[in-house]
């Protein structure tokens, strides 16, 4: 399995280091994986003059998966808006197809008590939202600004999927939820938007042919407020790109911390991208002091969704909790009076319990 290893900026290398050390050690142990490391965001900006330098992409293209860290700084933010480095990771996410976004939400045991809610609400949680990725309001035509007649100003989009998108988004849904509980939701606002009731419609269609997965709907409205009374409810959330783009920022806070959470973006042949959920934290980067386990999990997902390594991506995740249960901490997860453990000590001691399990 050909791997792109991305890095980005800020805390990205630092993390990043950290999961790779997790990829070799299955690669010692007999995994067949290569990589190869290429430049994204600022440092894509800084050495090319371009977010997403060519050689990056033709990188991306030609491997398996990708494994990225994060993008993004304050160096950047006055370029102008084609330079920065979320550009980069916005154009590779398009050029490769990559439609479907696995957003899992778990709250380990140990760290229920690191949510906002109370813990009794979120113990056990294991959502995984599923949320389209490339089509919806976000690039429906037309859109723009106009002045109307009366001299006033407007803006608009347009809310927009066809057949084949929901169609080929629903499926990944109905496998995600065959290889889990065997429960998906449907997030739609099908008793206001046209786009919602063919949404609904597509997705009914596709569920015939899934006759063991039990499909629900839910209204948006309905399902943001069910997220925080009783998100256990819920195995996987299918979702358009809008309206998943805010229900898995909602679901990422019912864990509590940004630091544990990964993601998965992938095209129609199970080929990835595979990133932490967080930004690139200027605030700490350099300082050895990162949360790696988002990244490290998100090794696990790649395993699992592109390189079909199911056991693997067991071990890796068996071996995160391992970690948890023993008590280590970095500073974003640390209670008052806990001493915290460094980047690379928490990815050393995620090896370490690797090689136990
Ligand atoms: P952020 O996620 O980088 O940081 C938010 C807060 O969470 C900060 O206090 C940070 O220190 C903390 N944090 C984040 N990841 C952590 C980790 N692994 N361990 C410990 N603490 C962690 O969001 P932001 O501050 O809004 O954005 C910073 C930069 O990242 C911006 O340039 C933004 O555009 C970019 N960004 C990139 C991505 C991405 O690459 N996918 C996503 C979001 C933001």
């Amino acid at each position: 399995m050909k791997i792109a290893v991305l890095p980005g900026d800020g805390i990205g290398p630092e993390i990043v280091a950290e999961a790779l050390k997790v990829l070799q050690f299955l690669a010692r142990e007999g995994l067949s994986l290569e990589f190869e490391t290429g430049l994204i965001g600022g440092a894509g900006y800084d050495s090319a003059g371009d977010p997403l330098p060519e050689a990056t992409l033709a990188l991306a293209r030609a491997a398996d998966a990708v494994l990225l860290g994060a993008v993004g700084g304050p160096r950047y933010d006055t370029l102008a808006r084609p330079l920065r480095p979320e550009q980069g990771l916005l154009r590779i996410r398009k050029e490769l197809g990559l439609f479907a976004n696995l957003r899992p939400a778990v709250v380990y045991p140990e760290l229920a008590a690191a949510s906002t809610l109370r813990p009794e609400v979120v113990a056990g949680l294991d959502l995984m939202i599923l949320r389209e990725l490339t089509g919806d309001i976000y690039f429906g035509q037309p859109r723009g600004r106009r002045t109307t007649a009366a001299g006033e100003r407007e803006g608009f989009d347009s809310m927009h999927y066809s057949e084949s998108e929901i169609r080929r988004i629903a499926r990944v849904g109905f496998e995600l939820a065959r290889g889990r509980s065997r429960r998906l939701t449907s997030v739609d606002k099908a008793n206001v938007l046209d786009t919602s009731i063919l949404w609904r419609e597509v997705v009914i269609e596709v569920g015939g042919e899934y006759p063991d997965v039990e499909l629900s709907h839910m209204y948006v409205d309905n399902a943001a407020m069910q997220l925080v009374r009783a998100p256990r409810q819920f195995d996987v959330m299918l979702t358009g790109n809008l309206f998943g783009d805010i229900l898995s920022d909602e679901a990422s806070m019912l864990t509590g911390s940004i630091g544990l959470l990964p993601s998965a973006s992938l095209d129609s042949r199970n080929k990835g991208l595979y990133e932490p959920i967080h930004g690139s934290a200027p605030d700490i980067a350099g300082r050895g002091v990162a949360n790696p386990l988002a990244t490290i999990l998100s090794v696990a997902m790649l395993l699992r969704h592109s390189g079909g390594q199911v056991q693997a991506a067991g071990r890796v995740e068996a071996a995160v909790r391992s970690v948890l249960r023993d008590g280590l901490r970095t500073a974003d997860l640390c209670a008052a009076g806990q001493t915290p453990v460094g980047t690379q000590q928490m990815g050393d001691a995620v090896v370490a319990a690797l090689a136990r399990q």
